[in-house]
Order: structure tokens, then C-alpha cells, then sequence
């Protein structure tokens, strides 16, 4: 399928489930979401990787939304160096911390709209960090998916031989999941961290990135 087709296939799919999502949280039910994330998020990242996070969540189609008034406005946000995503202290932390916070609410049978907060949080976040700060250190559900995901066959990936090392795929990447390879220019996909959103294939000139298995 054309790049451009998926695009557009996955804003329609961002529309509908930000809207299935509101619907719950208007009907006091929004902790089912977490229902949407346990078949969506994990069980498919176990073979197709986190599509949960690029196609689904719905912070991540508000992240989206921000970077592209962001982009527009011409605003600049603080872009951390790629090393300091690496810590994966702060990400299980981080989760930890959440989980403690809710399985209690869960079993006291407390219905507040976490999902909700979250969301806000992630957007108020983004509003002075690059986005990837939020997929890649805080977010509880991305840390989850980015555990899970590993094991999928199916990842995106560089045609390392055909590159031509341009790097007009790394500034489009909302997870900063693309960097140089240890030695030249070529470049390489964390898979773990990518949302399979596919702006690198759109943006790059050689065609060299696909979505593929990992035996092919
Ligand atoms: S590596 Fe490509 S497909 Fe994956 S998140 Fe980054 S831009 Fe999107
Ligand atoms: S845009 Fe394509 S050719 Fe350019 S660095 Fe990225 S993968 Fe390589």
C-alpha cells in the first residue's frame, strides 16, 4: 500500500478511536480503554509491533495533533540527546509508580478518568519537551509496549545497503526511534520505540524503509 494511503488510513483510525475514547470517558467508563490497550496494545505488539501507540492511543493522537501546530507555528521544544532516553530506570519508575496509583483505584471500584489525566499530561509535557519525551521516558503504556514489542518478527527497518545516509528520516520521527549507525551515516530503527507511523518512508528519497519480517 502507498505511504500516503497509510497516512491517511491511520489519521481516519486516530479520528475513531479518539472519539470511541471520549465517548467512554463522557460515559463515566473509561478505565475499559484499558480492555482496548491489553488486546490492541500488547497482544498485537507480540507480532506486529506498537501500532497500539501510532494508530490507537489516544496520546498519542493528541501528541500528533501538538507537533503539528508546533510545526506550523514554528515553535521549537526542548529535544533531549538521544543517550538520555536510553535510561530505563526512569521508565519502570515511572510505571511503577502509576500502577501503584492505579490498581488500588481499580479495586476500590473509584471511577475517576486516569486515562484522561494521562492525556492531559502527556499534552502539557509536550508543550516544552519534544514529543518522544513522553513516549519514550514517561508514558507507563509505552514502556509496557516497548518490553513486549521486542519479541515481534515484524519490524520497521532500513535497507542498510541501498541508504544514501540523507537523514531526512530522523527529524520526522516522533519517537526518535532513527539514528546514525556506530560507523558512518547509514541509518538504523530502534524497533522497539518505533509507533510504526511510517513518516520516515515518507520522507525518505530512496524508498529504503519498510515494514518487514524479520527472516525476509
Ligand atoms: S521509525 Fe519511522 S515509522 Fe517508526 S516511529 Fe519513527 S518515523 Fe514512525
Ligand atoms: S531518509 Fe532514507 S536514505 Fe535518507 S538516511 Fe533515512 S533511510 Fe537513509
Amino acid at each position: 500500500m502507498k505511504t500516503r494511503t497509510l497516512q491517511t488510513l491511520r489519521t481516519i483510525t486516530q479520528i475513531i478511536t479518539l472519539a470511541a475514547f471520549m465517548l467512554l470517558v463522557i460515559a463515566g467508563r473509561s478505565q475499559l480503554w484499558l480492555a482496548v490497550f491489553a488486546v490492541f496494545g500488547i497482544v498485537l505488539s507480540l507480532f506486529a509491533g506498537r501500532i497500539y501507540c501510532g494508530w490507537i492511543c489516544p496520546m498519542g493522537t493528541a501528541l500528533r495533533a501538538e507537533t503539528w501546530i508546533f510545526k506550523k507555528l514554528r515553535i521549537k521544544r526542548k529535544t533531549p540527546k538521544a543517550a538520555a532516553l536510553k535510561h530505563y530506570w526512569f521508565r519502570i519508575l515511572f510505571l511503577v509508580g502509576f500502577l501503584a496509583l492505579l490498581v488500588p483505584m481499580m479495586r476500590s471500584g473509584d471511577k475517576q478518568p486516569v486515562l484522561l489525566y494521562l492525556t492531559g499530561a502527556s499534552v502539557l509535557v509536550s508543550l516544552f519537551f519534544h514529543e518522544a519525551v513522553w513516549h519514550r521516558v514517561v508514558c507507563p503504556f509505552g514502556t509496557i509496549l516497548s518490553i513486549t514489542s521486542r519479541i515481534s518478527p515484524r519490524k520497521m527497518r532500513v535497507a542498510k545497503e541501498q541508504c544514501i545516509g540523507c537523514s531526512k528520516c530522523e527529524p520526522v520521527c516522533p519517537s526518535m526511534a532513527i539514528s546514525k549507525e556506530d560507523q558512518g551515516k547509514k541509518r538504523e530503527i530502534i524497533a522497539h520505540e518505533c509507533f510504526l507511523c511510517n513518516n520516515c518512508r515518507e520522507a525518505c528519497p530512496v524508498a529504503v524503509i519498510d515494514w518487514k519480517n524479520s527472516k525476509t
